[in-house]
C-alpha cells in the first residue's frame, strides 16, 4: 500500500471517530431502552407513592425507598424551605431512613425517585449500598425544564465501586406534567 498523504491520513482519523461517536451513541440508547425493560409489577406502585411525595415538595422530586416489598423511607425535595441546596428528595429520603435507624436496610434496597439521580444524589446511593434505582424523568428531559449537571445516574454507577440497577421512564407519563409548570431556570434536582 503507497504512503498515504498526512492529510489523507487525517481525513481518514477523523471519519473514524466519527463513526465511532455513533457507534458509542447507539449503544447508550439501546442501553437505556433496554434499561426500560427491567421495570417490575411494583415499579408503577412505588413510582406512585414518590409521585406523591413529589406534590408536596419545594421542587416536584418525590422519593421512596424499598426493602422487602415495603417503604422503609420517604422524602421530597425540602431546599426551598431548609434553605438546603442538598435537600434533594432522594437525599431527605436517604437523610429520613439513617435517621429512622434503619441505615443497613439501605444495603440492598431500591430507590424510587420521580427525577433520575443527580451526580450527587447518586454518588449518596452509591454510597449508600442500594441495589436499584427507578425513575421516571432523564436527566436529559429535566434539564429542558431546568439547569441539570449533565452526567447520567448511568456513567456514575458505571464508574463506581458498587453496582446498581437503573430502570428509567417508570411512571413517566404521570410524572412528567409535573416539570411542566418550570421553565428553564436555577432549581435542584
Ligand atoms: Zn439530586
Amino acid at each position: 500500500m503507497p504512503p498515504v498523504p498526512p492529510g489523507k491520513s487525517l481525513r481518514r482519523r477523523t471519519a473514524l471517530a466519527a463513526v465511532a461517536a455513533v457507534g458509542a451513541q447507539m449503544a447508550t440508547s439501546k442501553s437505556r431502552a433496554s434499561a426500560a425493560t427491567g421495570a417490575n409489577a411494583e415499579d408503577e406502585r412505588f413510582m406512585t407513592q414518590a409521585i406523591e411525595e413529589a406534590r408536596k415538595a419545594d421542587f416536584p422530586f418525590g422519593c421512596v425507598i424499598t426493602a422487602n416489598g415495603a417503604v422503609i423511607a420517604r422524602g421530597g425535595n425540602i431546599g426551598r424551605q431548609h434553605h438546603d441546596p442538598t435537600a434533594h428528595g432522594e437525599m431527605t429520603a436517604i437523610r429520613n431512613c439513617v435517621s429512622a435507624d434503619k441505615t443497613s436496610e439501605l444495603k440492598g434496597a431500591t430507590l424510587y425517585t420521580t427525577g433520575e439521580p443527580c451526580p450527587m444524589c447518586m454518588g449518596a446511593i452509591v454510597w449508600s449500598g442500594i441495589s436499584r434505582v427507578v425513575y421516571a424523568v432523564s436527566i436529559d428531559e429535566l434539564a429542558t425544564h431546568m439547569n441539570q449537571i449533565m452526567v447520567s445516574s448511568e456513567q456514575i454507577a458505571r464508574a463506581s465501586f458498587h453496582p446498581v440497577e437503573i430502570v428509567g421512564g417508570v411512571g413517566l407519563q404521570e410524572a412528567r406534567p409535573l416539570f411542566a409548570r418550570f421553565k428553564k431556570q436555577t432549581a435542584p434536582g
